[in-house]
């Protein structure tokens, strides 16, 4: 494409009225100066406040400033143990012992910015660059549901290649290919900041979650690490999701990229993210919360100098802190992190995980590893099915109900239902079902053999008689073919 239309795209991108709309008394919800004072004057918590505070995420009540910020600070160790185990409490009383799985999908790494950390950005000469046609991404999708998933995230680099159009018609071709028994039932989307119009333009394909991570809340840290192109637009960026549920997608995810900044203002950032949704948003804030940690890249020496990368220990509480102060929010960690660092973070809260991922565009067809067609380098590489066998052994079920997406249990109704703790009800069900039909069709003998018996466990957990021998029932009929079956 050349130099000029991709200019000109640019130009007509950011429509600046559709950030100030959502700006109070034209203040952004981010204010600089007024975390780093929360962060101080709650400097060095009792005990007892910690308590309270562990106490009032427990009631699944989200957290205010004052009180992550307390929590954030917190130095003794047999205080963070009662928050790790608190964590693991929430998440069992929201979601029960139940984990969602899926696949990154990357569709295009074409992109007009020039993030410092990342592999795709326009200034790396060394990242091959690739736009995956129709064909190459229904090969794509089939490699994948020949695999088992049901869910994917859709990633797509910033340019007039990858627009809203291309984006609506690759959703289009994920919910339209079948293979064997499965298909893709929840294609959510990780895509630049788009304007209200063209959000609605994807609503009307049946977008799952939109996902925008503001990467970090820190102002000058952002505009030091964005230098050009459109991301260098901070406040474009901070309301992108803001313009995504004012135009009808339900269900948006927030995130960070820790390593840019120091993490406990950017766990603040986050919950003031959350805030300001739920505020504007009659109760519904992010559906999702990301934490990814930055990882190396091909040819990106900033990940080497930076001064802000977070310890493993550091990692396991900011995940810990997040679960306390959004209680119903789901929250995703994914293969960037190492098995061992995943299989134990997961235990402090987390709801979902994405397993078997291939990063590199055209990677899963085509069962290569290509550095440089990846955005950074994954830390976990087993499969789908190494990953649910290591979840069973840690007691988890995992899950790829999408049927509440589809019977509208998103936004306002799915909010009011994970603040009240009911999800487990609706969901573990549609969580046995479908793990059933993993087992059935795509399990290896060994991971059949260890995970089989979640199925009879959590069957026997499901609290209402009824509810249970509807389930029974189902699993007879999907043990006889049936499959797609959900409460
Ligand atoms: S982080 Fe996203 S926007 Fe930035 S260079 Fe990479 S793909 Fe482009």
């Amino acid at each position: 494409m050349e130099a000029v239309s991709v200019k000109k795209w640019m130009d007509n991108v950011i429509k600046p009225e559709e950030v100030e709309k959502f700006r109070k008394n034209g203040k952004d919800f981010i204010n600089e100066t007024s975390i780093q004072e929360k962060l101080m004057a709650n400097k060095q918590p009792e005990k007892q406040r910690i308590r309270e505070i562990i106490a009032k995420a427990l009631e699944l009540n989200r957290l205010n400033p004052d009180e992550t910020a307390a929590l954030l600070n917190c130095t003794d160790e047999e205080l963070w143990q009662e928050m790790y185990a608190a964590g693991l409490k929430i998440k069992q009383k929201v979601y029960g012992r139940r984990i969602v799985t899926f696949a990154p999908l990357y569709i295009s790494n074409y992109c007009v910015n020039n993030c410092v950390y990342c592999g795709y950005r326009i200034g790396n000469q060394e990242t091959t660059r690739k736009r995956m046609s129709m064909e190459e991404l229904a090969a794509e999708i089939k490699a994948l549901i020949s695999k088992g998933h049901k869910r994917l995230i859709m990633v797509y680099g910033e340019h007039p290649q990858s627009d809203v159009h291309y984006i609506a018609e690759t959703l289009q071709v994920a919910y339209s290919t079948k293979e064997g028994n499965g298909e893709i039932r929840r294609a959510n989307v990780n895509a630049a900041p788009l304007a209200i119009d063209d959000y609605k333009i994807l609503r009307d394909v049946g977008i799952g979650t939109f996902q925008v991570f503001q990467e970090t809340y820190h102002r000058p840290t952002y505009q030091r690490l964005h230098p050009s192109g459109l991301k260098a637009d901070y406040a474009w960026r901070l309301y992108s999701l803001h313009r995504a549920m004012e135009a009808g997608v339900d269900d948006v995810g927030i995130g960070a990229l820790f390593g840019l900044y120091d993490w406990k203002y950017d766990v603040m950032g986050l919950l003031m993210h959350t805030i300001d949704l739920e505020e504007r948003f009659g109760g519904v804030g992010p559906h999702t919360i990301s934490f990814p940690r930055l990882q190396p890249a091909v040819n990106t020496p900033f990940v080497e100098e930076d001064p802000y990368l977070v310890r493993d220990d550091i990692f396991k509480k900011l995940v810990t802190v997040i679960r306390l102060s959004v209680p119903y929010t789901g929250m995703i960690l994914t293969a960037r992190e190492n098995a061992a660092i995943r299989n134990d973070v997961i235990n402090v809260g987390c709801t979902q995980i994405d397993a078997g991922s291939n990063i590199g565009i055209g990677g899963y067809s085509e069962e290569t590893l290509d550095y440089n067609r990846q955005q950074f380098i994954l830390g976990d590489n087993r499969s789908l099915d190494e990953a649910i066998r290591d979840m069973a052994k840690l007691g988890y079920i995992t899950s790829f109900c999408t049927a509440g997406y589809r019977c509208g249990r998103t936004g306002n109704y799915f909010m009011e239902i994970a603040q009240k703790g009911k999800v487990h009800n609706l969901c573990m069900p549609n969580a046995i079902l479908t793990f059933k039909e993993y087992l059935l069709d795509y399990a290896s003998d060994e991971t059949r053999n260890e995970a089989e018996f979640l199925i009879e466990q959590e069957l026997a957990a499901l609290p209402s008689e009824q509810v249970r021998k509807s389930v029974s029932e189902m699993l007879n009929r999907i043990e006889n073919g049936a499959r797609d079956l959900f409460l």
